[in-house]
């Protein structure tokens, strides 16, 4: 068991029936170790010993369950140095970004380490004489968590707190391309002052352990984040349990730049929205719908500004943007550069795989010009560090094209007009608004989520998770009269 990673079942850390090498995508001849793969009969073990562990758990008292997340939020943001550089070595993402992602991690379980507390419910007369009614939450059960690899901890973060803040048992699936930080945050939780098994890790392939997960009739709820197809997938094996089912499949933001607007604030908006995070983010700006009248000089300093951008291995201070997280999504990511191409875009800049001297999956930061919304590189999510410009020439216009999508997760103005800021907030179609901010980056107290095929189920985050990981129990009581 020395230098395998284990999985976390039934209380106990143990190997699985493989292994898998976890490398870093900014340099494959960095082994960043083996990590084991949960087996089916693993899987079972740990479900079963689950829901025996959350009718403890359910029972503490509200004060030690509010400590419980309360140090696991405190580890992960004085670790936010040490854990952040592990998540950037797997994941790619610059180390300030992995510095930021384990803090903000953190900053779910202090949150919801204080709702555990808010205990304030609802109660009502009935329309029968002397009957009084409460109405309370309860947790659901046992709750299968399906991260991605694109925010390994903080996804993650994001699903778990609420879901042991609420009383419930959790099993957690990550994403197999980033194990380390999955393994990281169990390692933390698995101190806890928690009964033995409320917490499950199972590593192992999506297709394998995480169908068995999904499929799985002791599941109470599942709560994914990932693609579309294996978000369908992930529902339909949910509705033959009726299973409670959360689901954020990304997107294709877009951010409109005004002709009254800030152009250099446009352009550090669209930069950071477009290319944080490699652009491998379900929030990226992928699509920048800008005025004809500032068109051209927009498009000058955002294309300087791409080209400007230093590309780099993860763990670099100097780098603002790394590799692409593995050798299948760059090839994904060349892929839609020629069929934007194709489709007769005009690659202003980048959009080309990079030789550096390291062994890893680079490439320059691409953007799209002259490039329509109807382009299938405008109507699909790319998840890559690639951006298209589509020109308009009215407000109207510009609002049409930006709920022109199938999708509807978040959207973004850059305007100094407030009537048309006032008009955009209330009239796009997606579950997040930004005005004169990057489409990406959101807070932690309040509610995520979209609309069409980026989110189906309750809201994620603040109060709102409370919907997704509790059940509403309606009591009536007739107390009689005092003899
Ligand atoms: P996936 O949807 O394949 O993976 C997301 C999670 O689901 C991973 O933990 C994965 O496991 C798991 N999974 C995969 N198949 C199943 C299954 N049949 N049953 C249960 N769980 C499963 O996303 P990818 O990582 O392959 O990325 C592909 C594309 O998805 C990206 O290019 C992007 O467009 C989109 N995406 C969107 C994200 C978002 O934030 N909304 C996040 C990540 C991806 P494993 O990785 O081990 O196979």
């Amino acid at each position: 068991m020395s230098n395998i990673n284990c999985n976390f079942i039934a209380g106990q850390w143990v190997t699985g029936d493989q292994e898998i090498d976890n490398r870093s995508p900014s340099d494959t001849s960095d082994l960043i170790g083996r990590f084991a793969q949960a087996s089916r009969s693993q899987l079972d073990q740990t479900l079963e010993k689950a829901q025996r562990a959350q009718a403890e758990w359910a029972n503490y008292g509200m004060e030690r369950k509010q400590a419980v997340l309360m140090s696991i939020g405190n580890e992960l943001m004085s670790r936010a140095e040490e854990l952040g550089r592990l998540l950037s070595r797997e994941e790619g993402k610059p180390l300030a970004e992995g510095r930021g992602e384990v803090f903000r991690a953190g900053q779910f379980f202090t949150y919801y380490a204080a709702e555990c507390l808010r205990q304030l419910g609802e109660n009502a007369d009935s329309v029968r004489d002397g009957v009084e009614i409460d109405v309370r939450r309860e947790p659901v059960g046992v709750v299968a968590i399906v991260s991605p690899w694109n925010f390994p901890t903080a996804t993650a973060s994001w699903k778990i707190a609420p879901a042991l803040c609420y009383g419930n048992a959790v099993v957690w699936k990550p994403a197999n391309i980033t194990p380390a930080s999955a393994v990281a945050l169990t390692e933390i939780i698995s101190r806890q002052d928690i009964p033995e098994g409320l917490f499950s890790l199972v590593m192992g392939a999506g297709g394998s352990v995480g169908q068995h997960l999904v499929e799985h009739p002791s599941i109470d709820a599942i709560s994914f984040t990932g693609s579309v197809p294996v978000g369908k997938g992930i529902a339909t094996a949910a509705i033959q349990n009726l299973t409670k089912v959360q689901m954020e499949m990304g997107s294709k933001n877009a951010l409109a730049v005004m002709d009254d607007g800030d152009l250099d604030l446009a352009v550090s908006v669209a930069l950071g929205g477009a290319f944080g995070g490699t652009g491998q983010k379900c929030t990226a700006s992928s699509r920048l719908i800008v005025h004809s009248s500032v068109h051209d000089a927009f498009v000058d300093k955002l294309v300087a500004g791409a080209q400007a951008m230093k590309v780099g291995h993860a763990l670099h201070e100097a780098t603002q943007m790394g590799p692409v997280v593995s050798d299948q999504q760059l090839q994904e990511n060349l892929d839609y550069v020629a069929l934007g191409q194709a489709e007769g875009g005009e690659l202003a800049c980048g959009g080309v795989r990079l030789d550096m001297p390291d062994d890893g999956f680079y490439m320059s930061p691409g953007i799209f010009l002259n490039t329509t919304n109807d382009m299938r590189i405008n109507r699909e999510e790319m998840f890559a560090p690639l951006a298209s410009v589509i020109k308009v020439d009215s407000y109207d216009q510009a609002l049409a094209a930006v709920n022109d999508t199938n999708f509807g997760l978040t959207s973004g103005i850059v305007t100094r007009d407030l009537a048309r800021a006032t008009h955009f907030r209330r009239h796009a179609r997606t579950g997040v608004v930004t005005v004169n901010l990057p489409t990406a980056g959101t807070d932690y107290h309040v509610p995520f989520g979209g609309r069409g095929d980026s989110s189906y189920g309750p809201r994620e985050q603040g109060k709102s998770a409370a919907e997704f990981y509790t059940t509403v129990k309606t009591a009536y009581i007739s107390a009689g009269v005092p003899s």
